[in-house]
């Protein structure tokens, strides 16, 4: 296995609570290393963000990024409704999540992890994070929309939590057929068609 195979659920380091990065690793060519690595990981998935577990390592990494070409089959009004706008590479070590507006805002989510399905999730609006990035420079972001919703999701694959766990159930599905059925519908349409 290539060491940025991305690991699928039912492996046991996706439920771990992963490890504090130490301080004595800031800077050091194992965690830059393990970085790149996700960085490559996630833009070959392609994916908006990955967390360390994902590649099979238990530690406290997540990494960001949004971009015009992952968002193109979006129309203006489905970007405005999910927040949903490009920014650059963001790389954090040992963030703490706080949700700062935790008014449930629910679009379908999906997971490099568990690949080929998506489901409503309900998150919080908006999130702050602190933390650092890979050479210690402490970092603080305060964010609505999609980057609100990545953040939640990479942060609680750092506990051991996935999608799944947070999921409005009834709504799983298959990427085409959601695709096909649900997408470009709102979402209380979707989720009173589905009893959700
Ligand atoms: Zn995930």
């Amino acid at each position: 296995m290539a060491k940025y195979d991305i690991v699928r659920a039912g492996s046991p380091v996706l439920r771990d609570r992963a490890a504090e990065v130490a301080e004595e690793e800031l800077g050091q060519k194992p965690l830059l290393s393990l970085v790149r690595t996700m960085v490559e990981a996630m833009r070959r998935a392609p994916g908006v963000g990955l967390a360390a577990p994902q590649i099979g390592v238990s530690k406290r990494v997540i990494v960001l990024e949004d971009a015009e070409r992952l968002m193109a089959k979006l129309s203006p009004e489905e970007r405005e409704e999910r927040g949903r706008a490009p920014f650059p590479l963001k790389v954090i070590v040992n963030p703490v999540l706080t949700i700062v507006d935790d008014a449930p805002v629910t679009f379908f989510e999906g997971c490099l992890s568990v690949p080929g399905l998506s489901a409503l999730v309900p998150r919080g609006t908006e999130v702050e994070v602190k933390g650092t990035d890979e050479k210690g420079t402490p970092l603080s972001w305060r964010v609505r929309g999609w980057p609100a919703r990545i953040l939640q999701h990479e942060v609680d694959h750092l506990e051991g939590t996935l999608y799944v766990d947070r999921m409005l159930s009834r709504t799983l599905g298959h990427n085409q057929e959601v695709a096909e059925h649900w997408f470009g519908l709102p979402v209380s349409v979707v989720r009173e068609r589905l009893r959700a």
